[in-house]
């Protein structure tokens, strides 16, 4: 009989604790979004592709900038507004990559992917939120210049909340790709799989994406049975998550395994495996005996797998 350990209190999850009101019905008044601009409250965040520039500032990191600042860094193409905050407004300011990259030499920056910011903690957590925000919808723009119908350039209208295409009239919203993630159970013993660009030692929920025509629960099954070759029954959603590499929302779900004989699908996974309840437990709290870990809180994996050594979730057993 499997007796849960004390797994201590429940950290955070990663990028989903935004405090920045959207405003989406003003995004179509330019006079007040030129306004909040202008106002001498108003902070950018500064992303380069997959980099985000941060100010050294005492023992820490400050991500936010004046809009002049951000813009000083470099050259920058679009600045998509991101909400209000204290009256207050937030930006996103995209930068060029390369030139992003350059700044690693200054002294009095910090220049790192929003991935190891996040996981080494380098700012307050609702900045993470906020960056994931700015990245996965300055990814979109950096992306969409052109018009998918009619080959035109776009115009970036809606404070960075659409495209429009001055040629064909076509209106083009940023897009969130669904990838679904899950945690396959049966019995005393839940399906775990490692893709070769895990750290060493890291197992964690399988995933895809959610493939047009199909629903969350099609998408956990199909995937399972693709990656594993495991049959799965009932699933039942968890909980959400933006994932902003490069702009994905996690859907967690847990899944009732109906078969046991694994499939490997080596183009996908380097392995998988069952692991018992009371192994995960070692994983979960970095006391594995040969140093396997599951995913940091920060993904939305650390706390499907949790929840379910924890909860016995949902009454799956
Ligand atoms: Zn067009």
């Amino acid at each position: 009989m499997f007796r849960c350990p004390d797994l201590g209190p429940k950290p955070a999850l990663g990028y989903i604790a935004n405090p920045l009101q959207r405003a989406a019905e003003r995004r179509g008044d330019a006079g007040f979004l030129a306004g909040l601009e202008d106002h001498r409250d108003a902070r950018a965040y500064a992303v380069g592709g997959e980099m985000v520039v941060l100010k050294k500032a005492g023992n820490g990191f400050d991500p936010l900038f004046t809009l002049t600042e951000a813009r000083s860094l470099g050259k920058s193409a679009e600045t998509v507004f991101l909400g209000v905050l204290d009256g207050g407004s937030r930006f996103g300011i995209g930068l060029d990559p390369a030139g992003t990259e350059a700044l690693k030499a200054r002294h009095d920056l910090h220049v790192s992917d929003l991935r190891s910011i996040a996981v080494q903690g380098l700012t307050d957590a609702d900045h993470c939120a906020a960056l994931a925000e700015a990245k996965a919808l300055l990814h979109w723009h950096a992306r969409h210049r052109f018009c998918a119908t009619c080959g035109k350039p776009t115009i970036v209208v809606q404070g960075g909340w659409r495209r429009d295409c001055p040629a064909c009239r076509a209106q083009h919203f940023p897009r969130t790709d669904p990838v679904v993630i899950m945690l396959a159970v049966s019995d005393d013993r839940c399906l775990l799989g490692r893709q070769s660009r895990f750290a060493p030692g890291m197992w964690s929920c399988l995933a895809g994406f959610v493939e047009p025509g199909e629903s969350i629960e099609q998408a956990v099954r199909r995937e399972t049975q693709e990656e594993a070759g495991i049959v799965c029954g009932r699933v039942f959603y968890f909980a959400s998550q933006p994932w902003p590499f490069p702009m994905s929302l996690m859907i967690g779900c847990h899944a009732e395994a109906l078969s046991s004989d694994i499939t490997v699908d080596r183009s996908e996974l380097e392995d998988a495996r069952w692991f018992g309840r009371d192994e995960v437990a070692t994983m979960l709290l970095r006391r594995h005996p040969g140093n396997l870990t599951t995913p940091p809180p920060v993904a939305i994996a650390h706390h499907i797998i949790r929840a379910w050594i924890e909860d016995q979730h949902h009454g799956l057993a």
